[in-house]
């Protein structure tokens, strides 16, 4: 008996994860500066942490409400209203997940019937495609442009669009690039979703760390968007609270009722610990959350400085905690370029093309690690394609 033939063909279907596959040849490695796994280095803020602490200690240890404890859910809808300026009723339009992974889950399982098409944007968070996938969907997605900044173009979008096409996916600030989407462009967008009836989900997680001059707009606040959009936010990047696993999707009443009926079978709620700490967050987090955005930003300076002076293309990206520079001038692949710098310089950064094919061509580092690895990490970077160079040159002259 084969064990492999009583996998599911759709689970069969999805390759591993681009990321953790090349981060398994840095475990146990102590030697390694890793710019790769997206995750802040600070631990969470302590006032978090002891909130969960003392509910802990008053023996808070049960389940709650499926759609979450319901003063959590009234300071989500608070701290989004001020946030992204849409309002959401707290008693029927908030659901309390685990991570916004399991939102993104819940809303394509909730969502789509087998091979409808949903839209995203690429490169692009490695979980869509195989969330897409397993919930019976068809990935569609479309190729985004260093020279447009990785930003989405509506016309794109447009030609995209066919009549099996359900939901348009967004996450702007984006990982893996830091792109963030002009304005105009996300009108036409968002009157493109309303022209074909699309539903349309935005991944806000990262709309706290931005470093332009300009404010985050979500597309859930464009005319006709509240009423067909999931807008979903978490804890893990800016309060630091990756290890918490607590998220959120707001909607309209029949799309959280859907993905509700999912959650209370499969997770039933998320954990109560993890919901106190929640509280504390988004009532009291805010200074902790603007320390951290301002050190984030220092460093994303520091990088694209190091990048100037050695010559090494990447745009300024307008988000997030991630730079995603150009590589192509190596004649390398995504791949052979980061496992290479690995090798002979000990950093590790992930291959642009685990976040899809039109990731090809970069790497992407994530700078939410120290100051001091991060300088060392880029004058290794400068030795390192201070090499690749000269051999390039030898080449030419040979
Ligand atoms: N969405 C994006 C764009 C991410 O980059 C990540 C994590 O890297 C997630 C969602 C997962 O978030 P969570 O920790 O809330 O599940």
């Amino acid at each position: 008996m084969s064990l492999d033939d009583k996998i599911s063909d759709r689970v069969r279907s999805i390759p591993k994860s681009g990321i953790r596959d090349f981060f398994e040849l840095v475990q146990g490695r102590d030697d390694v500066i890793s710019l790769g796994v997206g995750e802040p280095d600070f631990a969470t803020p302590w006032h978090i942490r002891e909130a969960a602490i003392y509910s802990l200690e008053r023996g808070e240890t049960s389940y709650t409400s499926n759609l979450g404890m319901p003063k959590l859910r009234q300071c989500i809808t608070d701290y989004v209203l001020k946030q992204f300026d849409v309002a959401y009723d707290p008693a029927s339009e908030v659901i309390v997940t685990v991570g916004v992974s399991e939102a993104l889950d819940l809303a394509f399982r909730a969502l789509l019937n087998e091979g409808d098409e949903v839209l995203y944007h690429e490169p692009c968070y490695v979980s869509y495609n195989p969330g897409i996938v397993l919930a019976g969907g068809k990935p569609v997605p479309i190729q985004t442009r260093a020279e447009d900044h990785f930003a989405l173009m509506a016309k794109d979008v447009e030609e995209a669009i066919t009549p099996r096409t359900r939901v348009l996916m967004l996450n702007f600030p984006t990982n893996p690039t830091g792109a963030v989407e002009p304005l105009g462009e996300l009108e036409k967008i968002a009157a493109l979703c309303v022209k074909h009836d699309l539903i349309c989900i935005t991944d806000e997680i990262y709309s706290e760390l931005l470093y332009t001059t300009e404010d985050h707009v979500s597309i859930a606040t464009m005319p006709g968007m509240r009423e067909r959009t999931i807008l979903m936010h978490g804890f893990s990047k800016a309060f630091a609270m990756t290890g918490w696993r607590l998220g959120y999707a707001c909607a309209p009443a029949v799309l959280t009722d859907a993905m509700m009926k999912i959650h209370q079978y499969s997770m039933l709620c998320a954990p109560i610990m993890s919901q106190m700490a929640a509280i504390e967050a988004l009532e009291n987090g805010a200074p902790a959350v603007e320390e951290m955005h301002r050190s984030y930003a220092m460093r994303r300076n520091l990088l694209l400085g190091a990048f100037d002076e050695m010559g090494l293309e990447c745009f300024p990206p307008g988000g997030a905690f991630y730079v995603f520079p150009k590589i192509c001038e190596f004649g390398l692949t995504s791949k052979e370029f980061a496992m290479r710098f690995l090798e002979e310089e000990s950093v590790a950064v992930v291959p642009g093309d685990a976040f899809g094919a039109a990731g090809e061509g970069h790497v992407r580092a994530c700078y939410a690690t120290g100051v001091d690895d991060l300088r060392t990490a880029m004058e290794r970077l400068g030795n390192f394609v201070g090499r690749l160079r000269d051999v390039g040159d030898m080449k030419v002259a040979g």
